[in-house]
């Protein structure tokens, strides 16, 4: 839309494309305005889209030919930042997601917060609803998890981060989370990306460990469209024939995924190398090739972790990478 439009002409558009069966999506950004045309917009004819070019308050009418819209830089040009509890994502600073993979307890848990906070992580991490592979594995300890996490927030001021993998358990996830993850098993869950559509509160997004950036996008896209453009990307690792690895690191994303989209990329070194000793390095590529935040799991006591210990960081060991990574950040134009 022109600088200059009315909220009449906004609504006159809707109004027109409502009479055609579609919706709009209206983001009104700090320099304009852009309706976004949600549905088949197919069947829409050349002569039509040259009629929405004549309508009062219109700049322009493109269309956007990938198959993810909102999601897509054409539809937004400037990087998306977004900002959780006043901690931004997707600005100058790189922000670091730290804790362990599951919540186990509070005293470990406080503990850890403590630790990674006095490093420079801005968020705290913990799952209390664990996908895990075998039913026999420790399942998470639920609500009673989440309240520790909670517990933890309010003890050093950072946001939580934390999984959500069930619909049924939204309720309860919304009294808790600042920001709602979807793992890498429920990527192409669509009623659960509908469901975190309309919750919100930011999600971040798990690469699928089988998806292709298309995929992945199109399921941003789901949640997206359902109202809610607090989407942040992260690339976790993906399956290949390489097994030196638990995943093979995929840092072409990162670059590929700041040319397709505006929204912010965090990158899980932790779950794609599956091995404490490799997370630093690839932690600092992540960085090298534009990363916008980092998700890294440690614990107090790998060896003793109820899930994912072999990957995780001791605090002093986070200390050192947080370290090594300043300088990179600063050479990139970023602060960590
Ligand atoms: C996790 O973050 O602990 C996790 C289960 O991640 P992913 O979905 O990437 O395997
Ligand atoms: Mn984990």
């Amino acid at each position: 839309m022109k600088q200059s439009v009315t909220q009449k002409e906004i609504d006159n558009i809707i109004k027109k494309l409502e009479g055609k069966g579609l919706k709009a999506n209206v983001s009104k950004g700090t320099e304009r305005t852009i309706i976004g045309v949600i549905g088949d917009t197919s069947k829409i004819s050349e002569d039509e889209v040259n009629a929405v070019r004549t309508m009062r308050g219109v700049e322009d009418c493109l269309r956007i030919v990938k198959p993810y819209k909102l999601a897509s830089r054409d539809f937004k040009k400037e990087n998306t930042v977004i900002d959780v509890n006043g901690v931004s994502i997707g600005g100058k600073k790189i922000q670091v997601i730290a804790g362990p993979c599951a919540i186990e307890n509070r005293t470990i848990l406080m503990t850890i917060a403590e630790r990674v906070k006095a490093c420079g992580a801005s968020f705290i991490r913990g799952g209390a609803y664990k996908p895990r592979t075998s039913p026999y594995s420790f399942q998470g300890l639920g609500e009673e998890g989440l309240k520790i996490l909670a517990e933890a927030r309010q003890l050093t001021g950072m946001p939580i981060v934390t999984e959500l993998m069930d619909p049924r358990d939204m309720e309860t996830m919304i009294k808790y989370a600042d920001i709602i993850q979807i793992g890498t098993r429920n990527m192409q869950n669509f009623r659960l990306l509908l469901e975190v559509g309309m919750a919100g509160k930011p999600v971040l997004l798990k690469r699928g460990m089988s998806a292709t950036i298309k995929e992945w996008l199109m399921a941003a896209e789901y949640i997206m469209s359902g109202g809610n453009h607090n989407v942040i990307l992260c690339e976790r690792g993906i399956r290949t024939f390489e097994t030196t690895t638990r995943n093979t690191l995929d840092l072409s994303a990162i670059p590929v995924l700041k040319q397709l989209t505006h929204l912010p990329v965090v990158v899980d070194p932790s779950h794609a190398v599956g091995r404490w000793d490799l997370v630093e390095p690839m932690a600092m590529a992540a960085v090298a090739a534009g990363a916008d935040g980092l998700l890294i799991e440690v614990h107090t006591n790998p060896e003793e972790a109820f899930s994912d210990g072999e990957q995780s960081l001791k605090p002093d060991t986070f200390m050192a990478m947080m370290e090594k990574l300043k300088p990179i950040a600063s050479a990139v134009g970023r602060e960590i």
